[in-house]
């Protein structure tokens, strides 16, 4: 295929029927509104999941606290429960305000999945469930489970550690997927095979190494690295592949978040209903995260939630994806992007295509950020509030101002009838990971944001 060609189009005639592709081209940030949104109803009949499969993967999970809590140590606050507070960070949103002249209706909250136990990001969600699910599918498929009624504390066995070092599980990753993968799966017992892209950290490749993971690293991007992982996989009949693109066990166990927010927003008080909207701002790299947490959400507050997702200008897979229609046969590549980007989290170049197509009906729109920001939020939300994120997990930060000050994001909010309703308004940054980041990268991260020209 030539270079100037993207599935049959010049890149001319893409321009043409998507304008938006020339901003992303030039990598401006841009504020997208999804075209093909539907209500929540209809939304829901034409989708392959429903509420049944999120609750059964909250109940998976809480069959597994039992295991989490005994394994875990940090889990034990929670009950074995894998969860993250909310924070108000009204120092930062006034600090948003005046920086970008903006007023932002509402409150603004930040989810701390940096602060998740185990692994620190938000991928403890997804992969540490499919894991977990991985292991109970053995467990009951050879007979060392009897019934899901047993006590699953079980699972720290020896035993059940001897059982699973027979079995493989392999997982292509930019660094997070494979902790999540990695600490609990070699915990239970698992040969676990990490293959990393050259995005990945070293201190990340170093830190599975000392969990006994074997990490095999690849100079290629991403999507290359997934096609060795999964090539190397299928191959051995004992491995299971842990695949970020199509996974729908990972998707489900992102879904679980939701119930737990609803909690969290009951016992703060904060009402969600058409008078009082939810928007949630969440960063985006294959877009399994942001998806599963939308699904979730939509699930229990239907059409009052209304979904962002943000990815960094030089790797917005899921909106080249949608724009063109394209959905995973694209990647930002095949439109010049270089797919380079500090948020390492996010540095996917070609999107999944069965979460942009089940998330094409849920989600409300998509922005992009320039790392110069990401730097920026970064070191302002530690001197505004004293929270150290990894980059990845500053893009859902300025979401409000950008819902606020862009065009589209206006119109949005009249077509939904909800402008005069924003000062009920909840916003919620979905802060994706942190915790783990050494205080040196992080210092680094710190100084970068301290030099960085406010871009207003
Ligand atoms: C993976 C990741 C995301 C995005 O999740 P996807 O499922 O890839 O869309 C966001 N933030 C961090 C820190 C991540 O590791």
């Amino acid at each position: 295929m030539s270079r100037n060609v993207v599935r049959g189009k010049t890149i001319a005639d893409w321009q043409e029927q998507v304008p938006l592709l020339k901003d992303i081209q030039a990598t401006k940030e841009v504020f997208w509104i999804n075209p093909n949104k539907e209500n929540f109803q209809t939304a829901s009949e034409k989708a392959t999941f429903s509420k049944k499969d999120v609750d059964e993967a909250d109940a998976r999970l809480a069959r597994f606290a039992a295991y989490l809590a005994a394994e875990f140590p940090e889990t034990r606050p929670t009950n074995g429960i894998i969860e993250s507070p909310i924070t108000e960070i009204s120092n930062m949103k006034t600090y948003l305000e005046e920086t970008y002249h903006e007023t932002i209706k509402g409150n603004l909250w930040l989810k701390r999945d940096d602060l998740l136990p185990i692994a620190g990001t938000i991928k403890a969600r997804g992969a540490i469930y499919e894991v977990l699910k991985h292991a109970e599918d053995l467990a009951l498929e050879h007979g060392l489970l009897t019934s899901i009624e047993e006590n699953y504390a079980v699972f720290a066995s020896e035993k059940f550690r001897a059982f699973f070092s027979n079995y493989k599980i392999t997982v292509s990753t930019t660094g997070n997927l494979g902790i999540s993968v990695g600490v609990v799966g070699a915990k239970l017992g698992f040969e676990v095979i990490v293959h990393m892209s050259v995005e990945a950290k070293q201190w990340k490749k170093d830190y599975l190494r000392s969990q006994g993971v074997v990490v095999i690293e690849h100079a290629s991007d991403f999507t290359k690295a997934v096609t060795k992982g999964r090539q190397e996989s299928d191959l051995d009949p004992m491995s299971y592949f842990v695949d970020d693109e199509h996974s729908e066990d990972l998707f489900l166990g992102y879904t679980v978040a939701a119930n737990r927010l609803k909690g969290q927003l009951k016992e703060k008080n904060i009402l969600v209903d058409a008078d009082h909207p939810l928007f949630v701002y969440l960063p985006c790299g294959i877009g399994g995260s942001p998806g599963g947490i939308t699904f979730g959400l939509k699930q229990i507050y239907g059409d009052n939630v209304h979904c962002f997702f943000a990815e960094p200008t030089h790797v917005p897979s899921m909106l080249v994806g949608l724009l063109t229609g394209e959905y995973d046969g694209v990647t930002v590549k095949d439109f010049g992007l270089d797919g380079l980007t500090v948020a390492d989290g996010l540095a996917v170049p070609r999107t999944s295509g069965f979460v942009a197509k089940v998330l094409e009906d849920f989600f409300s729109g998509s922005y992009t950020i320039d790392d110069h920001q990401t730097y920026e939020l970064l070191s302002t939300l530690i001197d505004q509030e004293e929270i150290y994120l990894e980059p990845a997990a500053l893009a859902g930060v300025p979401g409000s101002v950008r819902l606020f000050q862009s065009a589209a994001g206006k119109k949005y909010l009249q077509d939904h009838h909800l402008a005069d309703k924003m000062d009920q308004a909840t916003h919620i940054a979905w802060a994706t990971g942190g915790s783990m980041v050494p205080k040196e990268d992080m210092d680094l991260f710190y100084q970068q944001g301290q030099k960085t020209e406010k871009v207003v």
